[in-house]
């Protein structure tokens, strides 16, 4: 099934067809930061499942975050015009594209979490989700199918 996101102006447009390969919690401070948010929620899919289109001229900006605690690189873009968050690129996986689930179009059912990563920075409100499997950092592998 195909979706679309698209950030807050409508700036910047994504197409996701098929369903994403992991989709997760993350409570790093880094996520916390971007996002603005007490955790970011995400989805990830291959390079080949997603199309980012743009309003011209160009808005899409991205930032090179040095500072996760997993110690690799994140390649986060946003919407230079509106600041939305709209996707994030690991360094050592430049084959998965993460798009923040805050910025899908209509109904979010189907990106409940299955997994939590960086539960250690769990701020004390939230709850576990249910059925989710929790990480303290990051899991084994990544992306993580369970
Ligand atoms: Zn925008
Ligand atoms: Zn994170």
């Amino acid at each position: 099934m195909s979706r679309t996101a698209s950030c807050l102006c409508g700036g910047v447009k994504v197409e996701m067809r098929g369903d994403p390969i992991m989709k997760n919690l993350c409570h790093c401070t880094s996520c916390q930061k971007s996002f603005g948010a007490a955790f970011g929620s995400l989805a990830a899919y291959t390079v080949e499942q997603v199309t980012f289109t743009e309003s011209e001229p160009s808005v899409l900006k991205t930032y090179t975050d040095r500072s996760p605690e997993s110690g690799d690189v994140l390649n986060r873009s946003f919407c230079g015009k509106c600041g939305s968050p709209v996707r994030v690129q690991t360094g050592k996986r430049p084959d998965v594209l993460v798009v923040p689930v805050g910025i899908i179009d209509g109904d979010k059912a189907d990106f409940k979490p299955e997994l939590e990563f960086y539960c250690r920075g769990r701020v004390d409100w939230v709850d576990p989700i249910e059925n989710t499997k929790a990480f303290e950092t990051m899991p084994p592998t990544y992306p993580a199918t369970d």
